[in-house]
């Protein structure tokens, strides 16, 4: 018997106190087996692991003490269902990294070299780096001879001129502290406007998109013949959009004004624009599902939260309308761009004379494929894109370690 040429690729994300990991099949794209550590370092770590053929989830709680044991014990239940760590048929593992900096434009084989540049780059993403490298030096210890490859959030970004990626503030003290908008989510960007551009039946060169990322983290892009041209996450993800726990956009000076009156010291303005902001801190619940089912129940809160969602994504919008002058296509991605159905009739009501229109019958259908929501005669197509960062990270890591 020939030996199958290595095709899966497993694609690592290690948060701050998590660990999720997909395992992919690359010739067809399947998902063999995947799951997720939570809760790393605490008593009660909690692994859930979801083995090939729609197998029972295997779920157990015990206390997981760093990364490199919850990278243990997962490489333990991929090799209980034959998919060890050890496989020839492991091609490459794949590892999101948050920030990348100026520097990685790419996809990028990870050696010493590399790890050192995302060292460097933790004063900028002080809490998704280091994370990050743990993730990556624990899975190069279990498997030093394994091709592992570092996808960047920032990479797609990297396109942005200078005018966009620039904040206007003295030039030397931005460039001695790498001040300048990097921008985040780049793989559900590029995977979601590549994918747009298919749906369209065009090449991604062809088409101006318009991407809208509303997941608990939320942000929006500019996208120009497959090159990002703009995006509303700045030095770190907080600016921008209004999300889940995150304020986005505030004028800087409610920092000062916080440290001068309120008396608050910079980590608790930290916590307060990261955590208690967003629809979090305007209403007390930051699932849309539950910010929905109060306002149909007259919850005023609520709809003062939704509305003010509301109005910043349709001022990113319009600014990205002007950004790329012809737009072919608006699409709604991740949690919320996905399942929100009010949500995007609400971003594009009234904006006919731009040339968009959501058809109310289309809006409502469920799915997980790509579709349009806009009606056959709109001038420009507004539609809701599945994301899948996990595929995007695989496809990445696959066809560099293929040559
Ligand atoms: P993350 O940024 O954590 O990856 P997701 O893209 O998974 O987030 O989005 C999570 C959010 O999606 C939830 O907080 C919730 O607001 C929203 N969401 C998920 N399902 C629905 C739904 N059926 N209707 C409305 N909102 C939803």
């Amino acid at each position: 018997m020939t030996e199958a040429r290595p095709h899966r690729v497993l694609v690592l994300n290690s948060g701050s106190s998590s660990v999720k990991y997909q395992l992919l099949d690359m010739r067809d794209g399947s998902r063999p087996a995947g799951g997720l550590v939570e809760r790393i370092g605490e008593g009660s770590s909690r692994l859930v692991h979801t083995p090939p053929g729609g197998g029972e989830v295997r779920e157990r709680t015990e206390p997981i003490a760093d990364h490199a044991a919850a990278l243990k014990a997962v490489a333990a239940e991929l090799a209980a269902d034959g998919l060890g760590l050890d496989s020839p048929e492991l091609a490459a593992i794949g590892h999101r990294v948050v920030h990348g900096g100026k520097h990685f434009t790419e996809p990028t084989l990870i050696d010493e070299a590399v790890l050192a540049e995302i060292e460097r780059l933790i004063p900028v993403a002080p809490l998704h780096n280091p994370a990050n490298l743990t993730g990556i030096r624990t899975a190069r210890e279990l498997r030093p001879d394994l091709p592992q490859v570092a996808v960047f959030d920032t990479a797609f970004h990297t396109t942005m001129p200078e005018a966009a990626a620039r904040y206007a503030i003295d030039v030397a003290t931005a460039d001695a502290h790498r001040i300048r908008r990097y921008g985040f989510h780049g793989t559900s960007h590029a995977y979601v406007s590549r994918r747009t551009a298919e749906l369209l039946g065009k090449e991604p060169s062809e088409v101006n998109v318009i991407v809208l990322h509303l997941g608990n983290g939320a942000s929006a892009s500019a996208v120009r013949g497959g090159r990002c041209e703009d995006t509303s996450m700045g030095l770190t993800p907080l600016e921008g959009l209004v999300m889940g726990t995150r304020s986005g956009d505030v004028d800087p000076a409610v920092v000062f004004h916080l440290k001068r009156v309120a008396g608050m010291d910079t980590d608790e303005i930290d916590t307060l624009l990261n955590k208690r902001s967003g629809l979090v801190g305007l209403c007390g619940d930051n699932d849309m599902r539950e910010i929905r089912r109060r306002i149909e129940e007259g919850d005023e809160a609520a709809r003062l939260a939704f509305d003010i969602y509301i109005h910043r994504l349709r001022k990113y919008i319009g600014a990205y309308y002007a950004v790329l002058g012809r737009v072919d296509a608006v699409v709604f991605t991740a949690g919320v761009g996905e399942n929100a159905a009010p949500v995007r009739e609400a971003a594009i009501a009234g904006l006919e004379e731009l040339g968009l229109v959501v058809d109310g019958e289309l809006n409502a259908v469920r799915g997980d494929e790509p579709r349009l929501i806009s009606p056959v005669y709109a001038r420009v197509a507004v539609a809701v894109v599945p994301t899948d960062e996990e595929l995007e990270i695989a496809t990445q890591t696959y066809a560099l370690v293929r040559g």
